[in-house]
Formats: C-alpha cells, structure tokens, sequence
C-alpha cells in the first residue's frame, strides 16, 4: 500500500512511528513535511518539522522534549552568548547544529531542499520517504499587537518566544503563494493509496503545506480516501497552543471544528477521541465519515492502534 501523510513537528512525528509500526515492510509512506517553521539563523538554514520527524523515525530524538538530539550538550549556545549573539529563545544543540551546518552547506553548493533532505535521512533512514512540501523558502508570519503595536513576527518567535501568549491575528504564509511544489509530493498525492493526515497542527502545519498552490487541490482530487485524525481532544490540544492560531483563522479548537474546517470537499474520514464521542453525528452530518477511537499518543503501541483505526476507516470510505 502506498500511504501518503502530510505532517507537522512533534505530532506529526510520533503519529508516524505509529504507522510505522503498524504497516507492513510491504507498505511505503511518504511524508511531506512542513516547511513553513522553516528558519534562518546564524546563517544556517533551520527546518524544525523536516528534522523532528527524521530524527523521531531514526531514534535521535530527545524524547521528554520531543525535539531536539538525545544526549545533546550546548557548548555552541553559550559561546554565541558570550559574543552577545542571540537569539537566546531558540534551542539549537551542538548536535543538531551538525544537521544545519550539513543542510546549509549544501544549499549554498546549489543543491534543493529535497536533495539535502533525501541525503540528510541517508544517515537517519527514517523508514519513510520524507519529502518537504516546497524547495522555495515559506516562512510562517503571525500578526499580532503588543505594546510595540501591531507587527507580524516569525512564527519561531511566536510560537517559541512569545509561547503564544499574545492573540495571534492572522497567520501568514509568507512566500507560499509563489511556492511550487517539491518533486515528488503531487505524483505521490496522485499515486497514493490512502492519504493521511495525523494530528498535526491544522493551521500552521497541515494548513501551511496545503497553502502550496497545487497541494490542496492535489488532496482533493486524488483517488485514495483521505482521512484525518483529530489534534483536538476536549476542546484543547493536547500539547502545545494550537487554539490560538485556530483562533486567528476563526475556527474553535474543537475537534468538530477542525474536520468541518478542513471540509468534505478535502478529507473523506476523520477520527476524534473517544471525550468526543459527541462530535460524531455533527460531523457525519457534514458528509465526512467519522469514528470516536482513543487518540492519545501515549505510546508507539496506542499510537500504532490509532494508525490502524485511521487505515480501516480509509477502507470504509474508499470509493
Ligand atoms: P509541531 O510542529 O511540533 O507543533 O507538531 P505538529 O503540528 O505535528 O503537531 C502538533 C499538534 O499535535 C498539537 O496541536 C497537539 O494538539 C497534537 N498532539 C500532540 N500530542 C497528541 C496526542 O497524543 N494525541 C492527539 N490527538 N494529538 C496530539
Ligand atoms: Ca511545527
């Protein structure tokens, strides 16, 4: 079967070891991958999501975190500081500098973000084909008003440094309009068996790598069931601020609210946890198939249950 997931960081990642574990060596998954966090630092070029999924499939990750290198040290960071050279909010480890420093180097040698990419999960062999939405640089920006007034910051910076605090008021995509999208991510839309979108973020994850003109469309049109799983359980995210930047693009962080935002025009399935067992007909109603399954990612075996629920609901669906 050729499975085909658009995914963010953290909760793109973890859900995908759990469809690792419950495909077959036979099944081949494709994952495209946000590039909207996508950062520029030191002059190194910085694309958390790409790396959160390659090094939680490759086991580099550092677990508790869920970003981040395993067994990562800091030398690098303090040494920046002594120089007075921020920013000081955003954690790069001396190990995963390593994967930016490979990474920029061969972008400065002409090489696009899917080649870097494909040679980057040489070394983590991530059991997927991790391919980045877009090699043209989006770079997520969020309006917001403070007392510095109103400005749009990186996304990083909203997100990392402001921890969201301040209300997001539009959420800009900034250079996706133009983006066109990676090889290989519209033959394998066109070519998948079963589509799959994980509980990633759905506005600056899912809804970024959709904003790829071309992606959406692609989604849409494909012949394979798509089906979704729900990032929203009792009316919160489960981890991180995923409400605020729903609340920018007007949505209600419920998990009703997310299947009917991405549409029946979009996903033809769409999972929520069992806490919302009540969404089910509300969403039924809305002609996209749903089912109410535990979807806490607690461990890689509950989340390969999740997996397996989201691939039999694509079988009922399928047309
Ligand atoms: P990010 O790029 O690191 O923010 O990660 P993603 O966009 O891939 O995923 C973030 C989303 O994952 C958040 O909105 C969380 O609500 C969701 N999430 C995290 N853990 C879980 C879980 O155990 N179950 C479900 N259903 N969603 C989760
Ligand atoms: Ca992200």
């Amino acid at each position: 079967m050729r499975i085909v997931a658009l995914a963010g960081g953290i909760g793109g990642a973890r859900f995908l070891r759990g469809l690792l574990a419950a495909v077959g060596p036979q099944d081949e998954i494709t994952v495209i991958g946000n590039t909207g966090d996508d950062i520029h630092l030191y002059g190194l070029k910085v694309c958390p999501d790409l790396d959160t999924v390659m090094y939680t499939l490759g086991g580099g990750i550092n677990e508790e975190q869920g970003w981040g290198r395993t067994d990562e040290t800091w030398s690098i960071k303090a040494e920046m500081k002594e120089y007075g050279v921020g920013p000081e909010w955003f954690g790069l480890g001396d190990r995963d500098f390593a994967t930016h420093l490979v990474r920029s180097q061969m972008l400065t040698a002409g090489y696009s973000l899917s080649q870097v990419t494909e040679a980057l999960c040489v070394r983590w062999k991530p059991g997927v084909r991790l391919l980045p939405m877009s090699d043209d640089r989006v770079e997520t920006h969020v309006r917001i008003t403070d007392e510095r007034g109103t400005r749009a910051v990186h996304f990083q910076e909203y997100w990392v440094k402001l921890h969201a605090a301040v209300d997001a008021e539009a959420i800009i995509p900034v250079g996706a309009d133009t983006a066109k999208p990676a090889p290989g991510v519209l033959e394998a839309l066109a070519a998948a068996d079963v589509i799959l979108l994980p509980p990633s973020n759905p506005v600056v994850s899912i809804g970024t790598i959709l904003a790829v003109p071309g992606i959406r469309e692609a989604v849409a049109a494909a012949p394979a069931p798509v089906v979704g799983l729900s990032p929203i359980i009792g009316g919160a995210p489960v981890r991180g601020m995923a409400d605020k930047v729903l609340a920018a693009v007007g949505v209600e962080a419920t998990a009703e609210a997310v299947a009917l935002n991405y549409g029946s025009g979009l996903i033809d399935g769409w999972l929520v946890d069992t806490a919302d067992e009540g969404a089910v007909a509300a969403v039924e109603a809305a002609g996209i198939a749903c089912r109410a399954v535990p979807l806490l990612m607690t461990d890689v075996e509950a989340t390969a249950a999740m997996a397996r629920a989201a691939l039999d609901l694509a079988e009922q669906v399928r047309k």
